[in-house]
């Protein structure tokens, strides 16, 4: 029995020191905006390579403050992957603006910015391209054709925590981004999170008011803010998981290594990794005309495994009231892709045996 991602052995190394960081919040007595997301947004812009970092409630609000710091919202235009976790939409939504989808590559499954000029028109204001599966947009033409445009460019880094793009970190690619520290994703706390990575400073300052009541000093209100903190536990436990997060992963590295040794020239496509992409592997996903089959053969064998994602965004109920172009590409992926085991806590052996069933499957 493989679970698809077991929490409980991802935090296992971490126990003590985990512990020892919440009983130290415990003591404190001081449980909001305090020393401890202090500390956290030096460490994690350090580790980003960027000046800022501004601990939020969770990626979605990450994203969306972003937008909103900008002056992004109604009458606007937003482009975004048509192949992503809802969040990245929904961000835009929230601002009051547009989303508009672009095709992704179908190698990477990572926005084509071949296709982002034809969505440009005069309400856009931004592109949000999000490093799908651990792995980087391609920034240089995304942030070529942005400059040139007049556009900002905001990172959806909820799946990329390290990630690098011709040596610089996901996080500092862009004008801004986005962060999740959901329990699942490569950093992860013991519960909601997020963060906004960037190097502009006045955009830092607005997002430091913005996410605590449009205020920084106590009772004096600038703007109409909203409440979308950091929590001090939360900031304990990330920065007890920071420093381990190059060493984790390097070891989703290898599991990933594996799995593509292991299921080299089955009839599956694999994930392709672009020119100048350091992935992190945040999910592990193939491809294939067969995937009921794949599914039912994992599932009698108990392995875990997930599609991500099953409903593209512009097919799902939140967006129903809005009619879109056609979206073969996403609507392809949909119905195809599936998502294999992948943990900094998984063995080689463990690897072999989910291949050594989608061997059997596909024989
Ligand atoms: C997880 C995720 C988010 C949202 O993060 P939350 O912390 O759950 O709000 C945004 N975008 C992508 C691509 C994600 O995977």
């Amino acid at each position: 029995m493989i679970p698809f991602l077991d929490l409980k052995r991802v935090n296992a190394p971490h126990d003590a020191a985990m512990r020892a960081a919440m009983g130290r919040v415990l003591d404190s007595g001081w449980y909001i905006l305090g020393e401890e997301v202090q500390a956290f947004e030096r460490e994690f812009a350090a580790y980003c390579g960027v000046r800022h970092c501004i601990g939020v409630a969770n990626g979605l609000d990450a994203l969306h403050l972003i937008l909103r710091a900008y002056g992004i919202g109604a009458g606007d235009e937003v482009i975004v992957p048509s192949n992503t976790f809802i969040a990245t939409w929904l961000a835009v939504s929230q601002a009051g603006a547009q989303p508009v989808p672009v095709e992704p590559l179908a190698a990477t499954h990572n926005l084509d910015p071949a296709r982002i000029e034809a969505a440009i028109t005069p309400r856009t204001r931004a592109i949000m391209p999000v490093h799908l599966y651990g792995q980087p947009a391609q920034m240089d033409a995304i942030l070529e054709i942005a400059r040139r445009r007049g556009l900002k460019v905001i990172e959806d880094a909820a799946q990329a925590h390290g990630a690098r793009w011709q040596g610089r970190r996901a996080g500092g690619l862009g004008d801004a981004a986005g962060f999740s520290f959901y329990p699942g994703k490569n950093l992860g706390a013991l519960g909601d999170g997020g963060a906004i990575t960037t190097d502009d400073d006045e955009l830092a300052e607005r997002l430091r008011k913005l996410r605590n009541y449009g205020s920084s000093v106590k009772y004096h209100h600038e703007f109409a803010g909203v409440n979308s903190r950091l929590d001090e536990l939360q900031a304990a436990v990330l920065r007890v998981k920071l420093p381990h997060l190059e060493a984790e992963n390097a070891a989703r590295r290898r599991v990933a290594a594996a799995y593509l040794e292991a299921l080299d020239g089955l009839p599956l496509a694999l994930p392709e990794v672009a020119a100048g992409a350091e992935p992190v592997w945040h999910l592990i996903v193939v491809a294939s005309e067969r995937r009921g089959a794949l599914q039912q053969a994992l599932g009698a064998a108990q392995i875990g495994h997930l599609v991500h994602y099953p409903i593209a965004c512009h097919r799902q109920g939140a967006y129903a009231d809005q009619a879109w172009p056609a979206l073969p590409i996403a609507e392809q992926l949909q119905e195809r892709v599936l998502s294999l085991p992948i943990a900094p806590y998984m063995g080689p052996d463990e690897v072999a045996e989910v291949a050594a069933v989608l061997r059997r499957a596909l024989g």
